[in-house]
């Protein structure tokens, strides 16, 4: 059975509440680009940072780096992007609509009624021709091909060429792993679902070097491989994503790389006509890019050994994850209109991890009157050096709940008549909706066990 799509919903919803704008909107939009708001921010520098949390600061053989967006331009020819980064291309010339070639089965025309691409009478559909990905500039004030660098298209060839800086600065020993966050640019073709495939987006790399002929005793190359798999998966389970929406999808010999050794997608179940789609990859990249790194730079890239006196180039296990996809996949899993009991109206509910959510608490004055404000401002105050929160005094109590149901707040806490008296304020959970009567001077340690949890 399919889940039903929500993304529409979620757009509108992301767009009112302030979690993602289409880029240049008022000059009709830049396509498929996207600029997360004040809330959006927030969400995704979360994802971000318990990626960075799990995968640098809690280990000691990961080591973190931000490299830069513009590179060399041999580098791009090492890792065959100049020549190999094309997504097969379909234009029909009758709707002037854009197609990839691969992805024939699951494409519809634009034009009414909806039919497959090619089955509307008149269509006029090209060969396929390979389109490059890579977005080009130039560096300096003269503009000619001597001067054309690419904006990445992955922040893993970063991690490559900095791979014997960082092992030497942290005299770190193979195995070991370099991550990094950053921006990448694709000139996708059919871009698309929301922030689901968009041209700029963020990516969450790590690339685990690991010895081809490991000692007796040692996790060989392909157990560091099922390693990484497992811990990524869990990973995603960490943040609250359903474990009966995840699933692993094998790359079939013929969309393997031909320098890989294996590779698997963790996909999600987005809902809808999307379905299951890739949010990470982990791949066994052998020691392709090192190897072509030291062929075109004709600098050694070799780990030298001193114990087992060898040098050698690793292997790779890669793990790339989108952030936004990520962003978007825990939108959609959280997401969910729900019956209030007592009341007329539903409600629509994030039900995001708290440690996740942008906002940790709404805080609410009952009335605008007998000191409640001021106790609530001092609440405020008190809180937000420790995590964003919403002071909130506008409308009823019903319609302020669901104003931080909607963007996935889990806590709210509310001044009322007994609160100025004996300092007592009320904190309603947002997925139970049980209310706790707690001191106000308790309520960091209260928080603080709850986002924990
Ligand atoms: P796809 O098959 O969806 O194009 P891919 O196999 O090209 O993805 P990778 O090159 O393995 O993707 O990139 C790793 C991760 O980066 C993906 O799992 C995805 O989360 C993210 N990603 C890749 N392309 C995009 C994009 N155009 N927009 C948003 N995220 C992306």
């Amino acid at each position: 059975m399919s889940r039903p799509d929500v993304l529409e919903k979620l757009v509108s919803l992301c767009k009112r509440r302030g979690f993602i704008f289409q880029s240049s909107e008022i000059y009709g939009g830049t396509g498929s680009v996207w600029d997360y708001g004040p809330l959006g921010v927030e969400l995704k520098k979360n994802v971000k940072d318990a990626w960075w949390h799990t995968m640098v600061r809690s280990r000691d053989d990961v080591e973190g780096l931000d490299a830069a967006i513009l590179m060399h331009p041999r580098v791009w020819e090492a890792s065959g992007h100049v020549s190999g980064f094309n997504d097969p291309l379909i234009d029909c010339k009758a709707c002037k609509a854009r197609f990839r070639a691969d992805q024939m089965d699951g494409a519809s025309c634009p034009r009414k009624p909806s039919k497959k691409p090619g089955e509307q009478g008149d269509c006029q559909l090209t060969e396929p021709r390979q389109f490059n990905l890579m977005f080009k500039t130039f560096m300096g004030p003269v503009e000619d091909t001597a001067a054309v660098v690419y904006l990445r298209p992955e922040t893993a060839q970063g991690i490559f060429v900095n791979f014997l800086n960082v092992q030497q600065a942290r005299r770190q020993k193979v195995p070991f792993g370099i991550a990094q966050i950053g921006k990448a640019f694709r000139n996708e073709i059919t871009p698309g679902n929301f922030t689901f495939r968009t041209r700029e987006f963020e990516q969450m790399e790590m690339q685990f070097f690991v010895d081809p002929a490991a000692a007796e005793g040692k996790r060989t190359d392909m157990e560091w491989f099922e390693y990484w798999k497992a811990q990524r998966m869990e990973w995603h389970l960490a943040l609250g994503l359903e474990r009966e929406r995840l699933e692993f999808h094998q790359h079939s010999a013929t969309e393997l790389a031909h320098y890989a050794k294996a590779a698997f997608d963790i996909q999600f179940d987005f809902g809808g006509t999307l379905g299951f789609q890739e949010i990470e990859g982990v791949h066994h990249r052998s020691d392709f890019d090192l190897g072509r790194h030291q062929e075109f730079s004709s600098k050694r890239m070799e780990y030298v050994d001193q114990v087992a006196n060898r040098r050698y180039i690793p292997y790779v296990v890669e793990t790339s994850v989108g952030a936004d996809r990520v962003t978007l996949a825990l939108l959609c899993n959280a997401y969910a209109e729900e019956s209030v009991e007592g009341e007329s109206e539903g409600r629509v509910v994030l039900h995001l991890k708290p440690s996740l959510a942008p906002i940790k608490a709404g805080i609410f004055p009952l009335t605008k009157k007998d000191g409640q404000p001021e106790m609530a401002n001092r609440i405020v105050e008190d809180l937000r050096p420790l995590y964003p929160v919403d002071y909130d005094d506008a409308g009823s109590i019903g319609k302020r709940y669901r104003r931080q149901d909607e963007v996935g707040t889990p806590f709210c806490v509310t001044i009322d008549p007994e609160s100025t008296g004996n300092g007592t304020v009320t904190v309603r959970d947002r997925d139970t909706l049980a209310q706790d009567r707690i001191d106000a001077t308790q309520l960091r340690a209260y928080l603080a066990a709850k986002l924990a949890g």
